[in-house]
Parts: structure tokens; sequence; C-alpha cells
């Protein structure tokens, strides 16, 4: 046992080692992205656990996204280490309050998870006499969330939203009367939502010590990653789940704070080392992840950073070789963009690179489409993360309402699949034969899918250990898999099948890739319109930091001129002016030596006919294109120049950029 204990140290560096082996108690890992904290946490379960410190199954480790969960399992897995609880907090406290339920609501049904506020939201405006359009909506839902993340009542919301600064959809006043008629709706159908789902798991402790004692008994050891996105509500229920005990690790870094929006900070990880005396700070530098060129991208983005996070920020070092140098590409148009981004997936998946190991990253949603489109023309295989669209669909929805439905219907013995379909069959729907084209195909295809989760659910049953010895499986029943579904709509999480990932920067958090591309990079999508405050740019920036930081080898970063051919011209973002991979060494708009060595050194130029890369001194002209016979030189060179003055200004553009005509 200690020699698989001793190989769970090898290869850690000494203060992941020191992280690793410190013993029960406080620990805070601070460190940069890549420099190892999710392994030096994963590594230090394992190595308790193998040692016999503590036993697997008394550890909850936390993590932000589902996918986060199953790889620190599987992590552990391959250590040999099994029975570990990774979840996120959500899936935490829906397990927790679930096998409560019968004891805390006294045989009364446990009631129902929304999987989204924005229509309860909607009909509560209207009682309210506001007329909420669904981009209202969701502001107010956002409000809401916002309040109940950060323990805001809805009579104490006027004057929390102010102190916060928040921009509110509509008078404070009127958001908390909407607020207090979302929650009496809720009461009234016998409804919660996440947060309620959060605050009855710490209520279930607070105010039924039985509860409490079985659950400080089940957790003995907590260990959280990406604390630094913690809010005070879950806060309160890790505060709850450890009951004055101390055995907790924490990791993060505050240059990833990106959840703020939603009530997050990062002051319980900043002051975690003052919060709990004799704690184990330990400080990682070494970046493991990423080329040095990304690196240096990476410590340029942060390096202009304002605000708390600036008190812990650390330099990385990394430890890497060189590798490819990371691309600027501007385009005329999105479609454009999203085209030679689709061309370029396809090259390096022809080369060898796999799919799954390539990510396009993008700002909001909404950009996913035309990455989707150009993507499926070049046939490419992609997979969209962060399943927004898939559960907003209206006929997923109304999917999913009638298979709640059917649970009612349907015994509890019937097979899972043949549930399914027989309830989503009883609203007249069938997954046959698909149809050929139009909306009923995209049913056709919802449907499928549904069907094919219920498979995979089915096939997958998990070990839920509950108390000191008793386990059960998870329940296969259509009840469960609704709930299911219910929580993957708002974690908004789907399936991984082979293929390039696109997803939104908020949810490649933790995650990496050999190759990235950061598109849309223009003012008004990073830094998007709706970051007003001088704290809302900076927490845009740590997007970007998060974007930059998931490539191990190979960066692409873009954005197209105008959104439309021939549409209205936009800037670049204000962000990319500061990516000089120096490191931040010289600023932008210097003069002296350096500058004038800047102005003279080579830029990197492709050849439009043939995509060779050339270099061209910015004040020579360009000859030939070696490997394709175009005659490419005043042309070319003009268009620099012409990009040059439009797209960067008077501003230095980062010898690296590779000007580019679609
Ligand atoms: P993030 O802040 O993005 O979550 P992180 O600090 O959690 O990053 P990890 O995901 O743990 O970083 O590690 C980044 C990469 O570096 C992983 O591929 C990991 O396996 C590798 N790595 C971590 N520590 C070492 C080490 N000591 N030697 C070699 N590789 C390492
Ligand atoms: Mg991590």
């Amino acid at each position: 046992v200690h020699s698989a204990a001793e190989r769970v140290l090898t290869g850690l560096d000494p203060e992941q080692r020191s992280a690793v082996t410190a013993p029960a108690g406080p620990v805070c890992i601070l460190a940069g992205a890549g420099t190892g904290k999710t392994r030096a946490v994963t590594s230090r379960i394992a190595y308790r656990a193998l040692t016999g410190d503590i036993a697997a199954r008394h550890v909850l480790a936390v993590t932000f996204t589902a996918r986060a969960a199953a790889e620190m399992r599987s992590r552990l897995t391959v250590a040999g280490v099994g029975g570990v609880q990774a979840r996120t907090f959500h899936a935490a406290a829906l397990r927790q309050v679930r096998y409560f339920a019968p004891r805390l609501l006294a045989g009364r049904a446990m009631p129902e998870l929304l999987d989204s506020k924005v229509r309860v939201v909607t009909l509560a405006a209207a009682k309210v006499g506001l007329r909420a359009d669904r981009a209202a909506a969701r502001d107010l839902a956002a409000e809401i969330e916002w309040a109940k993340s950060s323990l805001v009542e809805p009579d104490e919301y006027a004057v929390a939203a102010a102190k916060a600064l928040r921009e509110t959809p509509y008078e404070p006043a009127r958001v908390a009367e909407v607020f207090t008629a979302y929650e009496r709706l809720k009461r009234g159908n016998g409804v919660i939502d996440f947060e309620d789902m959060l605050r009855a798991a710490v209520w279930g402790i607070e105010e039924h010590p039985d509860v409490a004692e079985q659950v400080r008994n089940q957790y003995r050891h907590f260990v959280v990653d990406e604390y630094q996105d913690v809010n005070p509500l879950q806060q309160r229920l890790l505060d709850v789940w450890l009951g004055g005990r101390d055995d907790l690790t924490v990791v993060g870094d505050a240059s990833q704070t990106i959840y703020s929006f939603t009530g997050a900070t990062s002051s319980y990880l900043v002051d975690f080392p003052r919060h709990h005396r004799g704690a184990t700070v330990v400080r990682l530098v070494r970046d493991y992840r990423s080329t040095p060129q990304v690196v240096g991208l990476a410590n340029a983005v942060i390096s202009a950073a304002r605000g708390a996070e600036a008190r812990l920020r650390l330099e990385l070092h990394g430890q890497r070789r060189p590798g490819p140098e990371p691309e600027l590409r501007i385009f005329t148009d999105e479609p454009a963009e999203a085209n030679a981004v689709a061309a370029r997936c396809r090259a390096l998946v022809a080369g060898g690179t796999p799919a799954r190991e390539i990510a396009v990253l993008f700002r909001t949603n909404a950009q996913s489409e035309a990455y989707e489109k150009a993507l499926s023309e070049a046939e490419v295989p992609y997979v969209l993360q962060g399943a927004e669209r898939f559960f907003d669909r209206p006929e997923v929805r109304q999917a999913m309402i009638a298979l709640r439905a059917a649970v009612r219907s349907v015994p509890g013995e019937t097979p899972l699949r043949t549930a399914v379909v027989e309830g989503l069959a009883a609203v007249g729907w069938a997954p046959d034969a698909p149809p050929a084209g139009g909306a009923a195909r995209e049913r056709w295809e919802a449907l499928a899918a549904l069907v094919q989760l219920a498979e995979e659910y089915a096939a997958t049953p998990e070990v839920v250990p509950i108390g000191e010895a008793a386990a059960v499986e998870r329940p296969v029943t259509l009840a469960a898999f609704t709930e299911e579904l219910a929580r993957r709509a708002a974690q908004q999480h789907v399936p991984t099948v082979e293929g390039v990932t696109l997803a939104s920067l908020h949810s490649a958090k933790g995650l990496e890739w050999d190759a990235v591309f950061l598109v849309g990079l223009a003012e008004g999508t990073l830094p998007t319109t709706y970051a007003k405050t001088p704290e809302q740019v900076e927490e845009e920036r740590r997007l970007l930091y998060v974007g930059i930081t998931r490539a191990r080898e190979w960066l692409w970063l873009s954005y197209a001129a105008a959104r439309s051919p021939g549409g209205r011209a936009r800037r670049p973002s204000r962000f990319l002016p500061q990516l000089d991979r120096s490191g931040g060494g010289e600023r932008a708009g210097g003069t002296g030596p350096a500058r004038k060595a800047e102005r003279r050194r080579p830029q990197v130029v492709s050849c439009r006919i043939c995509g060779a890369t050339l270099l061209a001194g910015a004040d020579r002209k360009l000859g030939r294109c070696p490997t394709c016979p175009s005659d490419l030189d005043e042309e070319l060179y003009e268009r620099l120049r012409e990009w040059r003055q439009r797209v960067a200004g008077a501003q230095k553009v980062p010898a690296y950029v590779v000007f580019t005509d679609a």
C-alpha cells in the first residue's frame, strides 16, 4: 500500500508534495492556472487514503462542474482509490436533500426542482404589473440568483443591490417585488430552485441534530477546487458540513474568478490563511500545462489586472519546451472567422491532433452557432459543451414536461427506456423513423437524444454510499431520470462524445486542450457590452486569462472586423494590445531602443493563396511566396499596412500577429 502512496508523490514538485503530505487540518493552495493545483489536491486525497490516514468514503471533494468531478473520480480510480465523492455543490446538496427528504418532509412529496427560473420569473413579473420580455426576465432571474446566492432576502434586496453596485434591470424596489412574488409562486406550486436546494441542505443540518450527525459522520475530510468562485450560500453549506471541524483543503486562483456576477467572491480564498490560523499555505508557480509562449501571454494579460486578485498575483514560470507561436488573426467578418477556424480544425485533425484535443472557446453561447455551422460544413465532428441550446430548445422543454407528467402514470418498475418512450408517446411523439427535415426533424433529433441519454443513464448505475456501511444503487426510474435531466439542464451539462469542443469561456474552467481557439475578441464581445464598471471589465479580463491558459500547445486568437460581410466595423478587444508575449516587460507605445527594436522585428504574414507562413520586415517589401508561385508582394504589403492602420490604429501590433485574408 505504501509503495502505491509513494507512486502518487512521484513527479510532483517540492511545493506540491508539501501540500499533498500536509497533516490533517486546513490547507490552502494558491496558485495560477496550470500549476497543478487540481493534480495536487487529487494526489492529496489519494496519498492520505493509500497511507491509511483517511478512508476514501469519508472524503467530499467539491468541484465546479460535473465534468471536473468525473475527471477527479477517474484520476483517483487510476491511483487505486475508489469511493471518493467528487461532486458539485449542487449535486452534493441534491443528494443529501433527497436522502433525508422522507425524514424532513414528514411524508410529503419532495418538491420538484425548477430547471430554469425564467418562466416563473416572467409570471412573477406579471403579478406585480411588469411585462418582462425574455431578455428582461433573464436579467431579473439573474438578479434573484445573485441575491439568493449572496444570502440576501427579498426585503433586503434594494439596499444590498445598491451596496454591491448592481446594474438592476428595473428600480431595485420593483426587482424586490418580483423577487417576493417569485418566492410566493414557487411555494404555491410546490417547486424549488437550485438555491432553495442548497438552503434546504443547510437547513436540514442546522435544524435537525440527527441529520447533522449523520452527514458529519459521513463527510469528514473536505476538498474544494476552484475555491475562488465560491458564493456565500455555498460557503454556508460548507460551514455547516464542517460543523466547526477543519480538515479542509481549498484550492484556487483569484485571477480566475469569473462568476462574481452570480455572487461568487474570491475573498474566501484570499482571506483563508487569516481565518484559519496555522493553515498550511502552499504557493505554486511552475506552469506544467502550457508552452512558454502561452504562459507569456497569460502573464501579460493578468499583469495589467487591477483589484483584489492583484494582491495575490503570481507570475507563472513555464516548464515546458517552446512550442508553436500563438497566432492572432483578424478577419473581415464573422463567417470568415468561423470558416477559417473550421478549416484549421480540419487541418489539425488531418495532421494527427485528436479532435477531442481541440477547443473553440467564446464569450457568449450565441457565438457558437456560426462555429457549429462552419464545422458541420467542414465535416469536423464537434461537441457543444454546456448544452444550453439543447435544454433550451422548446421541444426538449416540452418533452421534459411530458416525462415529468408520465412519472405518475408509468409503473415504477418499467425499464427506463420503455418508460421514456411511453411517456413521450403519451403526448403523441414517437421517436421512430427520422423525418426528412425541418421542424419535425429537429424534434425527432431532440427526442432521440433524450432516449440516448436515458440509455446512458440506465447503463451507468452509480453506487451511492449512505451512512457508515450501507450502500444503495442510484434508482434507475423515470422519476430519478427526470430529476437528473433537470439537474443537467440547470448545470448545462451534456455527455461528451468525440469531437472538437465548442464551449463558453465560463464552462472551460479547469480544463485543458492541446489546441485552443479563442474567437470573437472584439470590443462588445470580450469585454461584453454589459461590462460597464471597472470591476466588470476586470472580470472580462480574467475570462480572457482563463481562456488563454486552457491551451497546452497551440493558441489562436481572432476577431472579425465586422459581424456580417460589409457590416459595421468593430474595434478589437481592448485587451489585445496588452498581449505582448515578452510577458508585459515592455509597455505598448513605449519609446526608446526597445521600441525601435520592436519596430524592426519581422512581421509574420501568411500567403493568402497557399497559407504558407512568411516573415515580412515591417519596413521592407515582401518577396514572392516561397511555396507557391503567387506574386503577392505589393498587394499583400499594402493590405498589411492598411490593416495596421485600421485595426490597430496607432497601437503597437505584437510581433506574432498573423495578418490574414479569409
Ligand atoms: P487550473 O487553474 O486551470 O485549474 P491547475 O492548477 O488545476 O489549473 P492541473 O489541471 O492540476 O492545473 O495541471 C495542469 C497540467 O499540468 C495537467 O496536465 C497536469 O497533469 C500537469 N501537471 C501538474 N503537476 C505536474 C508535475 N509536477 N509534473 C508534470 N506535470 C504536471
Ligand atoms: Mg484546476
